[in-house]
């Protein structure tokens, strides 16, 4: 091609990017491309596509972080090529998540935080599956060793979120999940016993439950089982599924007893991108001693140099968000942790306050820092009809880019409709007002112009939890 043929050569130039060939198509979506295409060009197509996500900082559905220092942001970068299995060629990798097992052990009031066992996971997810796997085999091993059969494992919950689902519904066991009732929206130790019986793998109480944000009773279920294991002989162990109360309560609620201070609490499970303020991909389950992690479920692994032990269900999985984790515990510690999460807390509090006094909500739960995690959640007032349901509510919000979630609760209170705020680092007090602000503008609106709508829940909350 001869130099001086512009118009031929144009091609090959660096185009303004909309203007060039490449974006001037639209892309495949569904037949895999035959050509590569230019790095800069296909990054501002993809870049683009991902403007129409929401924009997660006004996502209050979500538990999990939507705000990052720029260290934690550097850190990330860092560590994109370290994979966390890879325990030889990355041993400080290894050896940071090791670090952080023992603090957490160490927050969580283990007996001996630094022989504790526990590692990292994808989330609260596959911790839990850990956790609940280990509380099967310690009943089947108790079992067999008696010359009883384990054909009928049950576990009790109260309403859980649905990791416990799976966990019953992949290993066949019976999940004796408590179901909501008039005046009681989570786990009493009555209600916990009454489901109990040689079975029973293991007690689930939630620290912050998915639903209505509160925190179940962990130290009256433990003692209504100590009693029970006195009467009847049979011994449940408990695993308290701490997924945002795990790095909630030991900074702000110091007083309540719901970790390794329980003999009877075995393992725990937390999501480190929740509370745990690391970026979205990593949970921890730490068991309470060494002991109380049946052997079948370590496995040792000599293919990628040395012999290394593997817990996680995942094999390859990135290494920094733990890495990150261990930034966090240096960068805030316990004071730094409780300030952050205080500021949340005070939030709920604050919105909690106007959501009530915009007139047709009854708040249900204000965010209060020694019953649950800093959420606040309402319903519409009994007999109250402002022209509008708590679906249209949360579609009207949307228009403002807010994300606020109206689901029906599960059994047995299907009847109840909720909306839920989940405050998080970096839901400030400010952005809060402007939300009050633009909650006001939309019952005006409903006001001038009231919908009796049939949209569905699963129309209307495609985007809750
Ligand atoms: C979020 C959550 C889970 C699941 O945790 P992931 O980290 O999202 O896998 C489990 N249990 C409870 C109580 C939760 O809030």
């Amino acid at each position: 091609m001869p130099l001086h043929s512009k118009d031929d050569i144009r091609e090959f130039i660096d185009d303004e990017i909309y203007a060039s060939s490449d974006l001037s198509t639209t892309m495949p979506k569904f037949k895999f491309p035959q050509q590569e295409q230019a790095a800069q060009h296909i990054y501002s197509a993809v870049h683009d596509e991902l403007m129409l996500d929401g924009n997660s900082r006004q996502n209050l559905a979500t538990f999990c972080q939507t705000f990052a220092e720029p260290e934690v942001r550097q850190l990330m970068d860092d560590c994109m090529d370290k994979n966390m299995v890879d325990k030889d060629e990355y041993p400080q990798t290894a050896e940071i998540e090791a670090r952080c097992v023992h603090m957490l052990a160490d927050l969580w009031n283990s007996p001996e935080s630094a022989n504790t066992i526990g590692c990292s996971t994808t989330g609260s997810s596959e911790a839990a599956m850990l956790g609940g796997m280990a509380m099967k085999r310690a009943w089947e091993k108790r079992r067999k060793e008696a010359g009883k059969p384990i054909d009928r494992p049950n576990l009790v919950t109260g309403p859980v979120q649905v990791c416990w689902h799976k966990f019953a519904r992949y290993w066949d066991i019976e999940l004796r999940e408590i179901p909501m009732e008039e005046g009681r929206l989570i786990m009493t130790p009555e209600e916990v016993i009454q489901r109990c019986d040689e079975n029973t793998i293991g007690v689930v109480p939630t620290l912050g439950v998915t639903f209505t944000c509160q925190y179940e009773p962990v130290q009256a279920v433990a003692e209504a089982l100590d009693r029970f294991e006195e009467e009847t002989g049979i011994d449940i162990r408990m695993h308290v599924d701490g997924a945002s109360g795990g790095f909630l309560a030991p900074f702000c609620a110091p007083d309540l007893v719901w970790d390794f201070r329980l003999p009877r609490v075995k393992s725990i499970n937390t999501s480190g991108h929740k509370f745990g303020l690391s970026p979205l991909g990593v949970g921890w389950v730490i068991w309470r001693e060494e002991a109380d992690l049946p052997e079948e479920e370590i496995f040792w692994v000599n293919y990628l140099g040395g012999n290394m032990r593997d817990i996680a269900l995942n094999f390859s999985r990135p290494g920094g968000q733990v890495v990150c984790q261990y930034y966090n515990f240096l960068r805030l510690g316990r004071e730094g942790y409780r300030r952050t999460h205080t500021a949340c807390y005070d939030t709920a509090k604050y919105l909690a306050e106007e959501i009530a006094k915009l007139g047709p909500f009854e708040v249900i739960y204000d965010g209060d820092m020694a019953s649950g995690i800093p959420a606040m959640c309402w319903k519409m007032k009994a007999g109250e009809d402002p022209g509008f349901t708590l679906y249209d509510f949360a579609d009207r919000l949307r228009t403002r880019g807010w994300q606020v979630p109206a689901y029906a609760l599960p059994a047995n209170r299907e009847d109840l409709v909720i909306q839920r705020i989940l405050v998080r680092h970096g839901v400030s007090r400010d952005l809060s007002s402007i939300l009050v602000e633009d909650m006001k503008r939309v019952i005006e609106h409903f006001e001038k112009h009231p919908v009796h709508t049939t949209m569905t829940a699963a129309e209307a909350s495609g985007f809750s939890h």
